[in-house]
């Protein structure tokens, strides 16, 4: 799984429980995305989801092959791993780290959870590496996941400077979701690395808002253009920096900010995959 480095400054949703969700519709939305439209499979998700906005993210649970649900670790987002690993591991199936891009309520109740998935290869075979990715690319409506609301990070104290949002297409969902939150006097700069020109999208925006888009050369390291563009911002001390994405991304951004003289308190990153 995932390896997160820093998340001690997390909102965690109070009543979230591990439940069952269901696929209504997938969208290729992008060359490196394909969308997955989630809605509860039973009322659980509709009792007990409650949007944050930003970078909500979720824990999702994929069945096991050969399987059609994947089980589930009873219960909320304290202590769910060690619950998890309880299960026989033939049966339990696998679980990934995903961002709620957005929620919008279903009218008579509950609400539509998008999930944008990077469609990501192997570079030396091109074919689709992981099994979220190639779960998303073949997901038809009625297919069922697990999920497990684990709230937010970015940002839980009041920001006196400007915002500093730096990510590859794996921290694009978040980043569109944190645009969309923030209070619009917030100054907030959007640093974004895709791997096509066509991934990139409009990020809601307001005149305090820039957004920079990188298109990664075929073959470089994830982050690197990122991190070129973030060396060309003009850091102060109040600033805050939030940066996800490919390991190397998360640590350079980190270094480079406190390097430019943000406090730790003041820099939140997490590797949100390692190459
Ligand atoms: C809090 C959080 C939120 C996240 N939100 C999102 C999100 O909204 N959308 C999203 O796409 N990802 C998101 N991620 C990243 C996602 O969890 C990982 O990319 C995950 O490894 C994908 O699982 P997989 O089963 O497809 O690949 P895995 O089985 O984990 O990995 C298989 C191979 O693919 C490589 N790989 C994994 N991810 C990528 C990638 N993005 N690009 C290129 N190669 C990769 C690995 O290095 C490995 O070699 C998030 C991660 C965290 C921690």
């Amino acid at each position: 799984m995932t390896q997160v480095l820093q998340r001690t400054k997390a909102v965690r949703p109070a009543s979230a429980r591990a439940t069952y969700a269901r696929v209504v519709r997938t969208e290729r939305v992008c060359p490196s995305f394909v969308r997955v439209v989630l809605i509860g499979a039973d009322d659980t998700l509709d009792r007990t989801f409650v949007p944050m906005g930003y970078d909500q993210w979720l824990r999702l649970f994929l069945a096991a092959p050969g399987h059609e649900l994947p089980v589930l670790p009873d219960g909320g987002p304290e202590g769910w791993y060690s619950r998890w690993t309880g299960i026989d591991p033939e049966i339990r199936g696998s679980v990934r780290n995903y961002t709620v891009r957005a929620a919008r309520p279903v009218p008579g109740g509950g609400w539509e959870i998008d999930i944008d998935f990077v469609v990501h290869t192997d570079p030396a075979t091109g074919e689709v590496a992981g099994v979220a990715a190639a779960w998303a690319l073949a997901a038809k409506p009625g297919d069922v996941v697990g999920v497990l609301d684990q709230g937010r990070f970015y940002a839980t104290e009041p920001v006196r400077g400007k915002s500093v949002v730096v990510v590859d297409e794996s921290g694009l969902p978040a980043a569109e979701g944190i645009a969309r939150s923030l209070p619009d006097d917030e100054r907030a700069v959007f640093i974004v690395e895709v791997a096509h020109p066509e991934d990139r999208r409009p990020l809601p925006s307001f005149a305090s808002t820039r957004v920079r888009w990188a298109v990664r050369e075929p073959g470089a390291q994830p982050g690197d253009a990122a991190l070129s563009l973030l060396r060309e911002e003009r850091l102060e001390p109040d600033d805050y920096v939030y940066a996800v994405g490919e390991k190397a991304l998360a640590l350079g951004a980190r270094r480079w900010a406190q390097g430019a003289g943000l406090p730790k308190s003041r820099v939140d990153f997490c590797s949100y995959w390692r190459r």
